[in-house]
């Protein structure tokens, strides 16, 4: 039996998940029905490896009969909440997840799969990723070496939007490390079913930077990897498409053509565009409507006290005015705003930015006054 569990472990460790269970089964089948030590921890290896192969009813079979021989044992519990979990079963799924907890009160691993339990009864997935945090963390090589410290100088936010019970989000803004955003997700079992961009520019989207970041022939992995390796859709404003498909090299067939007032779905969740130009021509911001305050991702169109540059050649400074002073002021009062970059902490809102930022009442002539180049 020993042998064959070994063998089952060594398996797993290769990724070969349908000789692992072949192993285990033939394992679980010669041994003494008194090992009870063992008898469970061969169904919680084959729970585990059915659950690999997407085989969710199986894993949920064999974690159940790991409970059975061995009720007191956390792992046992753990291995149920992982099968309801994936069956999107989130009662059943938070009842086994407490159950194991209270047997392994410091299990982090456990806190952490019941609070995305919690998250998904509710209902709503929503993750602000940031450089040197979250992702782009460890450098494979020299230019990524580069493309990592060029990221954490510039502070881009990049953030996870979607449905905590169907377990999909889209990406906004989408650059630096495409591996890491996507092992970020993959961590919170959350699948990427779209690439959303606030504007063209490269910190966004990936793609070949500006001098002087384009020194060695650099390019920025972003959404074409996304398009390319993932086939998600890319949702970009009508007004920046055509950049991003020739700096980017996105294949036409990714984009997604985005008007102002356009709405798509991740789940339940609505995302709704609104067309801020003026940082570039094709800037968009998008909110997100929640049952006690809607959350607008800004991009580069509004910041904490300040707005997007207005000093790069397509920058347009009247439509910036519009798209400030008619659009983004005249939301809700509590809205809350995440920008594109972390200047200056994590969110505001939007009576903040009216009472002290860049939404204060002004007229347009002062505007231009101020902003005149
Ligand atoms: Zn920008």
């Amino acid at each position: 039996m020993d042998a064959l569990k070994a063998a089952g472990n060594e398996a797993v460790r290769q990724g070969n998940y349908t000789s692992a269970i072949d192993l285990y089964t033939q394992a679980l089948s010669s041994i003494d029905k008194n090992m009870v030590d063992d008898l469970a921890a061969l169904h919680s290896n084959c729970s585990f490896a059915h659950l690999k192969l997407g085989q969710h009813p199986e894993a949920l079979d064999q974690a159940n009969k790991c409970v059975s021989v061995k009720p007191d044992w956390s792992k046992g519990h753990f291995r149920c909440g992982e099968a309801y979990f994936a069956l999107q079963d989130y009662a059943a799924a938070a009842e086994s997840y407490e159950k194991a907890l209270s047997l392994s009160p410091d299990d982090q691993t456990i806190k952490r799969r019941l609070s995305l339990t919690q998250e998904a009864i509710e209902g709503f997935y929503f993750r602000q990723l940031l450089p040197g945090r979250d992702f782009c963390l460890t450098p494979s090589d020299i230019i990524e070496r580069q493309i990592f410290s060029s990221a954490r100088q510039m502070q881009n936010f990049i953030y996870l939007v979607g449905d905590a019970k169907t377990r999909e989000a889209v990406v906004i803004d989408a650059a630096w490390d495409v591996k890491g955003i996507k092992a970020f997700a993959a961590q919170d079992s959350i699948k990427l079913v779209g690439a959303v961009v606030t504007h063209y520019h490269f910190d966004h989207t990936g793609g070949t930077p500006p001098p002087p970041f384009d020194a060695f022939g650099i390019k920025v992995p972003g959404v074409r990897e996304l398009a390319v390796e993932d086939s998600v859709p890319v949702y970009v404003n009508k007004f920046d498409a055509e950049i991003i498909k020739q700096s980017n090299n996105v294949p036409a067939a990714s984009i997604v053509e985005i008007e102002d007032s356009a709405t798509i779905s991740v789940g339940s969740v609505k995302l709704h565009f609104i067309h801020t130009p003026g940082h570039t021509p094709g800037s968009q911001c998008i909110l997100v409507p929640r049952p006690s305050q809607d959350i607008l991702l800004s991009g580069d169109t509004l910041f904490i006290g300040s707005c997007g540059r207005l000093d790069l050649p397509d920058c347009d400074v009247k439509a910036m005015y519009t798209s400030l002073q008619k659009k983004l002021a005249s939301l809700p009062d509590n809205t809350r705003v995440y920008p594109g970059h972390d200047y200056g902490g994590p969110y505001t809102t939007i009576a903040d930015e009216r009472r002290k930022g860049f939404l204060r009442p002004v007229s347009e002539r002062d505007w231009l006054l101020q902003h005149k180049m």
